[in-house]
């Protein structure tokens, strides 16, 4: 028999046509708005913050639009969280609690400060920690809980924090994956006592390299400030600049915040358009078997990072990376595991290789004996599709033809 057609639904995988024929939409990232900042930057003669008006003016609109009092810039999200724990007093031998999915920028801080970090288990469809966890871990030295709202889904802050102010601890919210998403009609970043974001070149917005750490109270904000600027105190009117504690420099240049604060008047148009395209997705994946699409925290506004989903081999008839492959010959940008083990199953836990030689309070914790086993088991069967602001109509219903024929096909082989 020969044939000259095959059926329409074939899989690229198996020889038919990808179902993405054309590229993703995609927006140039920096334009015009970026150039007029980073001009006026450059005309006021000084790019120092203490000195302009771009990073004390980013700030003031970072802080607007996430309903917080105080914004102090700093030159990463992980430097943001760090300058959060020195804020929060984390000092050595004190236990932080930390999910093992996230960016090493959650746990660096924690090390930096001599401080343990105590890994706890996630919530199986959010992928967020999950409370019941959280309570479970604390102990007379825990000193801090960071939440990590993944992939621009809140963790469930309203249990978390009844739990931290119960036992007298730091909430600092990691938000470098969820500008723009709310929790119960607020901002992630303004639950706890502190919030963390960044605005490296890959997140919803971006100077390139930065961060921010918002906070209500006036007394935080100004230690944020020294723990970024090597513990000097700026303000107007302050004659003792003698540093007290040991602060880092991670001062944001007026550069950075040029650039931050043209991406700001981008964000809700980013966030608007990831949101709406993803709920489309899910609502269109939503019957398909085998397919474990992602869980919406409740009472949260996601804004949607990436779109993280988990298979279920036995009904799909397919591992993560068996689908993942079989999606990448359609052309989807998707892929299996989105960090390649736990966390804690790096060889910087295994082996207490933070310094080359000497003490570090975090060798008090066997690390190949932590086991978180829905951590473990959400990398193991997940599934991460790219998202982009500038998808289409068109991007979203190649999409779906993508996943329909490679789950038909798949479940045919079963
Ligand atoms: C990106 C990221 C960070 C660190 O941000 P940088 O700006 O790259 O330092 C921290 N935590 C999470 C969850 C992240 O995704």
């Amino acid at each position: 028999m020969t044939t000259s057609t095959m059926p329409i639904d074939t899989p690229a995988i198996a020889g038919g046509k990808p179902a993405k024929t054309l590229p993703y939409g995609k927006f140039k990232r920096y334009g015009d708005e970026e150039m007029t900042q980073l001009k006026e930057a450059i005309d006021q003669g000084s790019l120092f913050y203490a000195h302009g008006k771009k990073v004390y003016g980013m700030e003031a609109a970072f802080a607007k639009k996430v309903q917080a009092k105080h914004a102090v810039a700093s030159t990463s999200g992980t430097a943001a969280i760090h300058a959060a724990c020195m804020a929060a007093g984390i000092s050595p031998g004190d236990e932080v609690i930390v999910p093992p999915i996230t960016d090493m920028g959650t746990v660096l801080p924690v090390l930096w400060q001599g401080a343990i970090p105590i890994f706890v288990d996630l919530d199986p469809r959010t992928y967020n920690m999950d409370p019941a966890a959280v309570m479970k871990a604390i102990t007379p030295k825990t000193k801090a809980i960071i939440p990590v709202h993944l992939a621009g889904n809140a963790c469930e802050m309203n249990a978390i924090w009844p739990i931290a102010v119960k036992h007298n601890l730091w909430v600092i919210e990691d938000c470098a994956q969820s500008h723009g998403c709310t929790y119960h009609g607020k901002p992630v970043g303004t639950i706890g006592q502190m919030g963390c974001y960044s605005y490296n070149e890959f997140k919803h917005i971006s100077c390139g390299d930065g961060g921010v750490t918002v906070t209500n109270d006036e007394k935080l904000a100004t230690k944020l400030r020294l723990c970024t600027d090597k513990g000097y105190n700026r303000a107007p009117g302050v004659t003792d600049r003698n540093p007290t504690f040991l602060a880092a420099n991670y001062r944001m240049t007026e550069l950075q915040g040029a650039v931050a604060l043209a991406q700001l008047g981008k964000l809700d148009f980013i966030v608007n358009s990831r949101r709406n395209w993803c709920d489309r997705l899910t609502k269109r994946l939503a019957n398909f078997p085998g397919l474990l699409l992602p869980k919406t925290t409740e009472g949260c506004e996601p804004s949607y990072w990436f779109y993280m989903m988990r298979v279920e081999p036995k009904t799909l008839g397919a591992t993560a990376d068996e689908f993942a492959k079989a999606l990448q010959a359609e052309k989807l940008p998707a892929a299996a595991h989105y960090i390649q083990r736990p966390v804690y199953k790096y060889p910087l836990f295994l082996n207490h290789s933070a310094f080359d030689h000497g003490e570090h309070p975090y060798k008090a914790v066997d690390y190949s004996s932590v086991k978180c086993p829905v951590a473990e088991e959400i990398l193991d069967t997940c599934v991460v599709v790219a998202v982009n602001e500038g998808y289409t109509d068109q991007d979203l219903d190649e999409t779906v033809k993508g996943f329909e024929r490679v789950v038909h096909w798949f479940q045919s082989k079963r």
